[in-house]
C-alpha cells in the first residue's frame, strides 16, 4: 500500500471528510481492519483564505509547496490538494516534490467521461467558476464546461465561506444552490461537478436532477486506486496463477 500525502484544512470540514473516505474505501477494497495509510499536513485556513482574497497566490503556493515538501520527507508516495481553488497553485506544488501530485480536475474529469456525461455544470468558489486553471483543465478533459450566471455565482460562492467551511449547514442554502443546478440543467448540463469540496457536505445525489460529481469524493477514490494498485495488480497475479 502506498502512502497518500494530503495537503488539508482548506477548510478542514472537508478534509474530515477525505480522512473518512479514504479509510472507508481501503477497507471495502481490501476488508477487515485495514486502513489508508496516510499523511495529512493541514494548514490554517485564515492564512490561505487572505492571500486568495489580497490575490497573493505565489505566497499561498508556497506555503502548499512547503507542506508537500513536508509530506515527501514523512514518506508519502503522491500528494493531494484537498481543495479545488488552491490547485491555481499546482504548479507550484509540483515543482517542489518528486512525488506526483494527484490533480482533482483530472480525477473528476476522468470520472465524468466515465458516465458519459459531456457537458456539465460547475460549482465551486468564484476563482474556481471563473478562471481557467480549472475549467481549463477540464475542458482540456474533453468536458463541455457551463458556469452559473454572475448573481447565482456570488451565492455559490459565499455560501461556500461563510457557511460550508464553518460547518454551516441551512437548508435555504440548499434550496438556493438547488435553483442554480436548476439553472444549469434548464442551460443544457447533463451533470454538475460539485466543484469545492465541501458543497457534498450540502447537495447530495438526491436534491439534483442529474448526476452530481462530488469532487472530495472523487479524489479519495482515485488515491485509493493509486495507493492500492500494486496490491491490485499482484491480487489478480495472484488468482490467475491459481487459475493455471
Ligand atoms: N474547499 C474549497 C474548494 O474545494 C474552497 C476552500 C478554498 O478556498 O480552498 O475549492
Amino acid at each position: 500500500m502506498k502512502t497518500i500525502g494530503l495537503i488539508g484544512g482548506m477548510s478542514w470540514e472537508s478534509t474530515a471528510e477525505y480522512y473518512r473516505l479514504l479509510n472507508e474505501f481501503t477497507r471495502d477494497r481490501l476488508g477487515g481492519l485495514h486502513s489508508a495509510r496516510c499523511v495529512l499536513y493541514s494548514v490554517d485556513f485564515a492564512e490561505i483564505e487572505r492571500l486568495q482574497v489580497e490575490g497573493r497566490w505565489t505566497e499561498a503556493g508556497e506555503i502548499l509547496a512547503e507542506a508537500a515538501r513536508a509530506l515527501e520527507a514523512a514518506g508519502a508516495d503522491m500528494v493531494l490538494i484537498c481543495t479545488n481553488t488552491m490547485h491555481k497553485v499546482a504548479g507550484q506544488v509540483e515543482a517542489a516534490v518528486a512525488i506526483p501530485l494527484l490533480h482533482l480536475a483530472d480525477a473528476t474529469a476522468e470520472a465524468v467521461r466515465a458516465s458519459g456525461v459531456r457537458r456539465v455544470g460547475l460549482l465551486g468558489t468564484a476563482f474556481t467558476m471563473e478562471q481557467e486553471f480549472y475549467r481549463g483543465r477540464l475542458e482540456e478533459g474533453g468536458l463541455d464546461v457551463r458556469i452559473p450566471d454572475a448573481e447565482a455565482r456570488a451565492i455559490v460562492h459565499r455560501v461556500i465561506y461563510e457557511e460550508l467551511c464553518l460547518g454551516i449547514v441551512r437548508e435555504e442554502s440548499r434550496a438556493a444552490y438547488q435553483k442554480v443546478i436548476t439553472d444549469l440543467v434548464a442551460g443544457g448540463a447533463e451533470g454538475v461537478i460539485l466543484g469545492c469540496t465541501e458543497i457534498e457536505l450540502l447537495i447530495a445525489p438526491e436534491h439534483s436532477p442529474v448526476p452530481t460529481f462530488p469532487t472530495a469524493r472523487l479524489h479519495a477514490e482515485a488515491a485509493v486506486r493509486a495507493s492500492l494498485s500494486d496490491e491490485a495488480l499482484l491480487g489478480a497475479q495472484r488468482s490467475a496463477a491459481s487459475r493455471q
